[in-house]
């Protein structure tokens, strides 16, 4: 794939101060475009801007939409790492299956990543825990109002420097069951990393945030009874001594974080269950004092510990809303290798060359 580029020539101010999570853009994007007849063709590196759509576009109407978060980061000796890209994009083939969206070929999508983070390497940050979030993503363009998959599309790389998700070190959250609205259920689209879960989950998560918890635990869309996911984030719990998360069963997000705590834990000699787990059995395990971890894992935090669940007014602590050993060592080593500070015995880390 050849990738033509239009240098800016108006590079903006790097930003100074915090820099929070996807409210500051670099100087490039990446686009291509595909129509039925041409498949994907004029990729392209160019000025970070506005671009131009119909209204009729099929994405504002029907959400045809799909969408992938990883980050760059840059070692302190200046490397650039990726971090296990080639599961991003083939989960990202995986939700285009879903969303009758073409796929696209991984190399490509690589070669575009790469290229866009080199060409914008000076916005990588360097500060302690920082990175570099790349957002992909892809569009339906037909100007149409029927209900059917498009026929043209917009794939476009966007580039945001995000601060350390937590500065002062990892800190538990609260967290909310929500017990009345669900975000998916199995047979649609939870397994997808599209913006349509998304919308479905603002209720919720607003409910949540009026009560002043930070997330919401969702639970099966069925019987509101088994454990699905925390907002973003995969979630596990330490039980005994066991560690157990939620099994794929096409409602939650198969998580590179996730997939990466099991494959670590594993290999460390942890027990690890990929099963149904019920809210009943977290309370209880809770309030016999087998319960001694739960954590989040995703792109943006890495490992989120848990402190405190609210499920209907029912207030369980978890470890005394103190960080797990556990979570204390997945963040630790996991970022560790992300940043290049620690081995990578798994061959995780991607080094873009320049
Ligand atoms: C992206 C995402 C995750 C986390 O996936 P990672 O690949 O670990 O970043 C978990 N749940 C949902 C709903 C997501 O969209």
């Amino acid at each position: 794939m050849e990738i033509k580029r239009t240098l800016t020539t108006e590079p903006k101010a790097k930003p100074t101060g915090a820099l929070g999570f996807g409210k500051i853009f670099t100087d490039h994007m990446f686009i291509m475009d595909y129509s039925t007849e041409m498949g994907w063709h004029d990729a392209r590196i160019v000025p970070f801007g506005e671009i131009s759509l119909s209204p009729a576009s099929m994405v504002f109407h029907y959400g045809q939409e799909m969408f992938e978060g990883m980050k760059a980061y840059k070692t302190k000796d200046g490397r650039i790492l990726l971090f296990r890209p080639e599961k991003n994009i083939e989960r990202m083939n995986n939700t285009n299956v879903r969303m009758c969206i073409p796929q696209v070929d991984m190399k490509d999508v690589l070669t575009a990543i790469e290229e866009l983070v080199l060409v914008d390497q000076d916005w990588i940050p360097t500060e302690p825990g920082t990175s570099l979030y790349i957002r992909p993503f892809i569009i339906a363009t037909d100007p149409f109002l029927g209900v059917h998959p498009s026929h043209t599309y917009k794939f476009m790389i966007i580039l945001s420097p995000v601060g350390a998700y937590y500065a002062g070190g990892l800190a538990p959250v609260k967290i909310c069951v929500e017990d009345e609205y669900v975000r998916a259920v199995k047979g649609g689209t939870g397994y997808a990393k599209v913006g349509g879960n998304y919308a479905a989950s603002l209720k919720g998560q607003e409910k949540a945030e009026e009560k002043g918890y930070a997330q919401v635990l969702w639970l099966d869309g069925i019987e509101h009874k088994y454990i699905d996911e925390v907002g973003a984030m995969n979630v596990f719990f330490v039980i005994g001594d066991k560690v157990v998360t939620p099994k794929l069963e096409g409602n939650i997000l198969p998580g590179v974080t996730r997939d990466s705590v099991i494959n670590y834990l594993t290999a460390k000699g942890y027990s690890v269950e990929e099963r149904r787990i019920s809210i009943d059995e977290v309370y209880e395990a809770g309030m016999n004092g087998e319960l001694k971890e739960m954590f989040g894992t995703g792109t943006a935090a890495v490992i989120s510990p848990v402190g405190l669940l609210d499920w209907h007014g029912k207030i369980l602590n978890i470890n005394n809303g103190e960080i797990g050993e556990i979570a204390q060592m997945l963040y630790d080593d996991i970022t560790g290798i992300q940043f290049g500070e620690k081995k990578d015995d798994f061959g995780w880390s991607h080094e873009i060359k320049r």
